[in-house]
């Protein structure tokens, strides 16, 4: 089947067209892609249908083209005044080039436009196998039953962690296994369904069982802001460096917030001065840590307010005291001598940025480094709506 000549149809149409003895899945009818995929597998006498209905359909599109090309009025422009002249009359150049496209034209972009972005078409799944969360339209997703993964044995962890949890002996994402009829399945994207084929002894190169599981992470640490992250760590082995500017050169400082992007650079640290800054097991750090490992640049004219970036630099002494009392439990390898101590806890702000940071922020407002700045990440748009990308 010419797929150039089926891909003129919408999906409504190729629904249509089809016998109603055929019957797609809910998650193919939803997707133009799978659509296509799936038409392309069905008998001769369907594909002859679907072919005759799309040449049909661009038959008349050709034929509505003509009639209103010959028969459209064209605008055109003599100083202040405008004149409506027919392009038939033969007094205008313009007959094909810049020719106005039919309604059935406008209407079948649009539908391809609206299928191209629904929600459907953007639609995200996470692979059982990688725990990668990926787009369906290209992804293209299939539903395996567990007992009919190929090379299974390939998915079981060498030295499995004793949190994680195997499913029939593989290490997948549990969360990503559903049930069809009673039967458990996984659901994999097409590069874990390519590798699982193939003749290796190796897990597939994302697999979990490729030594990257690393279990949920518990809200109590997820829910940390960076300079939360670094009171709490007992080592430091690399120094952060934020740039922040702003996305729009206009807005007041205290609105700043929402229109703020940046980037993190890393830097090996002089890690045998940090050493001397730590003392014993007493966490949280001291907070006149944070200017050794973490400094903050921002680009623009004027600074944003404290509040406009309490968001992101914020330290809040309870979640600080919930997060080390948790590793203290949970992970008593690296945290199950420390002693949270409520005299450093006392140092913290309630919920403020650290003084320690807001007075060491540099603020570059020259007029080449702003223009660097806005040229290299954002569009030159003054009308450009705010994103919360800080
Ligand atoms: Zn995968």
């Amino acid at each position: 089947m010419p797929a150039d000549v089926v891909h003129i149809l919408t999906v409504q149409e190729i629904l249509h067209a089809l016998s109603p003895d055929i019957r797609l899945s809910s998650r193919v009818r939803r997707q133009r892609a799978l659509i296509l995929q799936a038409v392309d597998q069905l008998d001769a006498d369907t594909q002859r249908r679907l072919t005759e209905v799309a040449q049909a359909k661009s038959d008349a599109i050709r034929a509505e083209q003509e009639r209103v090309g010959n028969g459209r009025r064209v605008r055109r422009w003599i100083g202040d005044e405008q004149i409506l002249s027919d392009s038939s009359s033969g007094d205008v150049s313009e007959s094909d080039f810049l020719s106005v496209p039919s309604a059935d034209v406008i209407k079948d972009c649009y539908q391809q436009f609206f299928e191209a972005t629904s929600n459907d078409t953007m639609q995200s799944m996470v692979c059982s196998v990688c725990a990668r969360r990926m787009r369906v339209a290209i992804s293209n997703f299939r539903d395996v039953p567990l007992n009919a993964i190929p090379n299974r044995h390939r998915l079981q962890p060498a030295h499995p962690h004793s949190n994680a949890e195997l499913v029939q002996g593989m290490l997948l994402k549990p969360s990503a296994i559903g049930i069809h009829d009673d039967i458990p399945f996984a659901r994999l994207c097409s590069q874990c369904w390519t590798a699982l084929q193939s003749q290796s002894n190796h897990p597939p190169r994302y697999a979990l069982a490729n030594g990257l599981w690393l279990g949920e992470v518990p809200f109590l640490l997820d829910q940390l802001t960076m300079p939360e992250h670094l009171l709490i760590a007992r080592k430091f082995p690399r120094v952060y460096i934020m740039k922040l500017f702003a996305r729009s050169r206009r807005g007041h400082p205290d609105t700043l917030q929402q229109a703020l992007k940046g980037n993190v650079s890393t830097f090996d640290l002089n890690t045998h001065k940090i050493v001397d800054m730590l003392d014993g097991t007493l966490l949280p750090q001291r907070p006149d840590i944070l200017p050794s490992v973490l400094s903050i640049c921002y680009v623009g004219r004027r600074l944003p307010s404290r509040d406009s970036l309490r968001g992101t630099f914020r330290v809040r002494r309870s979640v600080v005291r919930q997060a080390l009392i948790w590793l203290k439990v949970h992970n008593s390898k690296y945290y199950g001598d420390i002693t949270v101590d409520d005299g450093r806890l006392s140092q913290l702000p309630s919920d403020d940025i650290p003084e320690e940071i807001w007075s060491t922020i540099r603020h570059d407002a020259e007029d080449v480094h702003i223009d660097e700045e806005q040229a290299g990440y954002v569009p030159d748009d003054e009308n450009d709506v705010p994103e919360s990308d800080s």
